[in-house]
């Protein structure tokens, strides 16, 4: 079974890949600092496998400690790295924590995955790094712009440190996915979004105010050039992201993958804001407290993905509807209320 390092693997995105690795007959090995996640991901995990999965509790831009990791687990074949900070509001209060955590730890994993002689890596970026694009849907060759917080900075600066890598002539390859919103959690909600404090993304916020924890919530703005004037995205349900992460692993592998390559991972279809909320409320028959606010600064009016790439070049497929991710999400909710009575 082919080792592979999931940083991160403890978190949202992460437990989830880690979960479709075992199931496509990996053997991952997580690291992750739980700054942002609980150990209760690790049960999670293990209660939807039967069985535990290793963890390592490692800062990943700690490179001594990076370095005692590969000495003793050898045999990886290859890197997932999703250890990173994600907090848009909080990057542009704090940009120096975003950026010696973002980059600090790229910059370091590749270091030391370059002295083991582990060479392929699977990088979590963002279509934070199209900006405010001027055509949709946005294509990979969609032009990438000045980022409008540190946050998606860090994303664009760690893709150019990945293309430097290639043009130097270095043997590392790197698939950089460019997640649009993943939201929902597994099918069963053993594990999922573990928000800490106010949610500032639209799903939780929306599961914990139908679950009474906030009271209402408010939808940024609806004076958008849009169909109904709120905000278009394009949201994947996370199990379908984390299978393209699978798939980009094997292809990296396998051999068939460029130095470096970027891939669109959504559904390449956008949703407004009162689509997505009213997909919540079909999907779980919640009616949910909601009210028209001021635009939030910094938001994409709108943004939605053409995944012709990822489909043709990783055989990447999404399988489940908004309502279904919604409806996951919501089990989930529910499942954490149930787990900390
Ligand atoms: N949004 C909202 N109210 C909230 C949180 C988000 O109306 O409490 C909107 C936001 O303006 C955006 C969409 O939901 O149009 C998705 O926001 P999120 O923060 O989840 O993702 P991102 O802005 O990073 O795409």
């Amino acid at each position: 079974m082919k080792k592979i390092l999931v940083t991160g693997g403890a978190g949202y995105i992460g437990s989830h890949t880690v979960v479709e690795l075992v199931q496509a007959g990996y053997e991952p090995v997580i690291i992750d600092n739980f700054s942002n996640t609980e150990e209760r991901s690790l049960q999670g995990i293990a209660a939807i496998l039967g069985r535990e999965v290793t963890c390592h509790r490692i800062d990943c831009t700690d490179t001594a400690a990076l370095r005692r990791f590969f000495e003793q687990e050898t045999g990886i074949a290859g890197v997932i790295h999703f250890a990173a900070y994600k907090a848009v509001g909080e990057s542009v209060e704090e940009p120096l924590k975003y950026y010696h955590n973002n980059v600090g730890s790229l910059v370091a994993l590749l270091q030391v995955m370059q002295e083991f002689n582990v060479n392929k890596l699977v990088f979590s970026s963002s279509c934070t790094v199209y900006g405010i694009p001027a055509e949709l849907p946005v294509t990979e060759q969609t032009p990438v712009q000045k980022a409008n917080s540190p946050y998606g900075n860090t994303k664009k600066i760690c893709e150019e440190i990945l293309s430097d890598l290639a043009t130097s002539g270095s043997d590392m390859y790197t698939t950089a996915l460019r997640y649009f919103n993943p939201i929902g959690a597994h099918p069963s909600a053993e594990i999922g979004e573990l928000p800490l404090g106010v949610p500032n993304n639209l799903v939780p916020f929306i599961t914990q105010t139908a679950a009474g924890i906030r009271e209402q919530l408010t939808i940024f703005g609806n004076d958008y050039d849009t169909p109904d004037g709120t905000c278009i995205r394009d949201y994947v349900h996370v199990v379908d992201l984390a299978k393209a992460h699978v798939v980009a692993i094997e292809r990296l592998l396998s051999g068939k993958a460029e130095n470096i390559e970027f891939f669109n991972v959504g559904t390449g279809t956008g949703n407004t804001v009162l689509e997505a909320v009213q997909a919540f409320e079909r999907a779980t028959g919640e009616k949910l407290n909601y009210k028209i606010g001021p635009r939030r600064s910094g938001d994409v009016p709108k943004i939605y993905a053409d995944v012709t790439k990822a489909t043709e070049e990783l055989g990447f497929k999404t399988t489940s509807t908004l309502e279904e991710a919604m409806k996951s999400a919501w089990d989930w909710q529910m499942h954490l209320q149930k787990t900390e009575e």
